[in-house]
């Protein structure tokens, strides 16, 4: 249970706050997570970390020399918004690049991905190394599908490491792929962990049984067993994870004991005594191993153990001096403060647009009071779409989404279309949560960037803008035809739109036709079986329903078609 806190709400952001004051030495606080207070050299790699809350001391807790260059945080087990790990790796960047890594989970792909290309397109060249170590996650043959757990600190630190000593980022990138290949980790609980202000923990696990390959999420195991001895799970974990071990392992291991929350020292220090003695026994010698709380799951009774290959080349790194809140190795010589306060303050520049580029700007506005209404007025037929075989939060998802995108529209009022679309993909990325609003967010901002802030557009513009829209989100959410997606009803609608350009329909009269094809291409959704998203566990039950997403897709354009239509001089319209 968590005790202390005002408003459950507010809980991680006042935690990381508080964070920030007491390790003023070592990080900053800015919009999105923190950054390294003290100097880098400039020109150098900055690795930036993040994930969800609730992990301490992944992910803020390891900032400092030597390791992350920043981290960005996101609710409690949650991922942070596009917008907010953009906006800390900016302030982060160094000049050398920004290698992204975190665990591999749904949505902080989705949400670090768009970051990645905002930065991208900004000229900060930005790469991602996924942390894939839970071996229970999926086979070793799908190393790719498996999750991060503790593993998270061997792949940072390897790679803050590398930064640190001045390597560049196609180095520190492919470093951080060595590190996470080379590492594999179990875990197991013993109990679940409670979100604060909740009154039910996650998940339980039944008396005298413990549950084996625990995510870090309140994710239960994938089986239960008995309560075994210390000596009995020593040897569960070791064996396992031996059996997992790469290609080309060698024999040099560097063992990890990881706490999850609740579990004691003296209890994690017992177990790692058996664990020194099993793998001693198997032939392999122990390299500067860790033992305590590294990747924690809140108030989580349970532990990992994570092995580590080494080479040389890792070990250097591994064995690197690190210094930062939560993680110190070696010695290093103190890094002078920097002044972090510009840091944030230079990225909210604006340009203002002539007068002809601020009416467009305002038909910007328009269409996103359009897209708002349409799904506040579906919004709960939207719910219960996604309920049958989802988690049921597409309706208040899109429409927290849509009402911060029309809100933020609304503000850059008086500028061009570029600024709009692109602040209101920020806002709907940042407020909807979920695998749609990193989408939409996504897709708006590029329909932005297609766009530009300028004083006409052609049909030919408007051609791009669709393409930009696509491949937006094609590229994010990687779903194919008939996997039972948005993406389902968004190709016929492009499809059609670039069947009558082609034919020279005006943009507007081809957005409508477009619309009318991806509503009917939403319905025919019915009869599809989700391979992505939240819904495929339960394929079964979505037979006969159509996808969620696609709906939505439908109906919004259904309602932009109509205000195309309305706008005056609907020639230069924006789509
Ligand atoms: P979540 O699935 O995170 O709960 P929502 O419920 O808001 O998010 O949105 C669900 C919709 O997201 C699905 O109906 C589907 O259309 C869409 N979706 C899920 N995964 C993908 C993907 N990889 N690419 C495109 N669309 C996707
Ligand atoms: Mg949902």
């Amino acid at each position: 249970m968590t005790t202390l806190y005002d408003d459950p709400a507010a809980f991680a952001d006042e935690a990381l706050e508080g964070f920030a004051a007491a390790n003023r030495q070592y990080v900053a606080l800015v919009d999105g997570g923190v950054i390294r207070s003290t100097e880098m050299a400039e020109g150098s790699v900055a690795l930036v970390i993040g994930g969800g809350s609730g992990h301490y001391p992944a992910f803020a807790g390891l900032v400092g020399a030597g390791l992350a260059a920043a981290a960005a945080c996101g609710n409690l087990f949650a991922s942070p918004a596009a917008g907010q790990v953009y906006r800390v790796a900016k302030a982060a960047s160094m000049g050398g690049g920004v290698l992204l890594s975190y665990g591999n989970y749904a949505g902080d792909v989705l949400h670090f991905g768009q970051a990645q290309q905002r930065l991208n397109a900004e000229g900060i060249e930005t790469r991602t190394v996924l942390v894939t170590d839970d071996i229970a996650s999926a086979p070793v043959d799908q190393l790719e599908k498996r999750r991060g757990i503790a593993g998270d600190l061997t792949v940072f630190k390897v790679a803050g490491a590398a930064a640190e000593a001045g390597l560049n980022l196609d180095e520190v990138e492919r470093l951080a792929i060595k590190t996470n290949y080379r590492t594999r980790s179990l875990g197991v609980a013993f109990d679940g962990c409670t979100l604060p202000g909740a009154s039910e923990p996650l998940f339980t696990v039944p008396e005298g049984q413990m549950s084996l390959g625990l995510g870090i999420h309140g994710e239960p195991g994938i089986s239960e067993h008995d309560m075994p001895t210390a000596s009995e799970l020593a040897q569960l974990l070791v064996e396992r994870l031996l059996q997992d071990k790469p290609d080309d392992a060698g024999t040099r291991v560097v063992p990890i004991v990881n706490g999850l929350g609740t579990v004691k020292y003296d209890e994690l220090f017992l177990l790692f005594g058996k664990i020194e003695k099993l793998l001693t026994a198997a032939g392999l010698e122990i390299v500067e191993p860790e033992c305590g709380e590294l990747v924690t799951s809140l108030d989580m009774s349970g532990l990992s153990l994570t092995l580590l290959w080494l080479d040389d080349e890792l070990e250097q790194y591994w064995a690197a001096p690190a210094d930062t809140p939560a993680y110190r190795k070696g010695s290093m010589a103190r890094r002078a403060a920097r002044d972090t306060t510009q840091l944030t303050e230079a990225i909210q520049e604006t340009e203002q647009g002539t007068p002809a580029a601020i009416a467009l700007g305002n038909q910007a506005v328009a269409a996103l009071e359009t897209v708002r209404s349409v799904i506040e007025e579906h919004e709960e037929a939207l719910g219960q779409l996604d309920a049958i075989a989802g988690d049921g939060d597409h309706g208040i998802g899109m429409r927290r989404g849509g009402e911060a995108a029309a809100a933020a529209a609304r503000a850059a009022r008086g500028t061009g279309v570029r600024n709009v679309l692109v602040r209101a993909g920020e806002a709907w990325s940042e407020k909807a949560g979920g695998t749609s609003g990193a989408l939409w967010g996504t897709a708006l901002i590029a329909v932005g960037d297609a766009l530009g802030n300028r004083e006409s557009y052609t049909a030919q513009d408007a051609a791009a803008a669709v393409e930009a829209f696509v491949s937006a989100i094609t590229t994010l959410g990687k779903a194919e035809l008939g996997d039972k997606t948005m993406v389902d009803a968004l190709l016929p609608f492009a499809a059609a739109f670039s069947t009558e350009h082609g034919a020279g329909t005006p943009p507007v009269q081809a957005f409508k036709a477009a619309a009318a094809a991806a509503t009917l291409a939403a319905e025919e959704t019915a009869s599809l079986s989700p391979k992505k998203g939240r819904a495929r566990p339960l394929a079964e039950k979505s037979l006969g329903h159509p996808d969620p997403g696609a709906v939505s897709f439908g109906l919004i354009t259904e309602g932009l078609a109509a205000t195309f239509e309305s706008l005056p001089n609907t020639k230069s319209a924006d789509h």
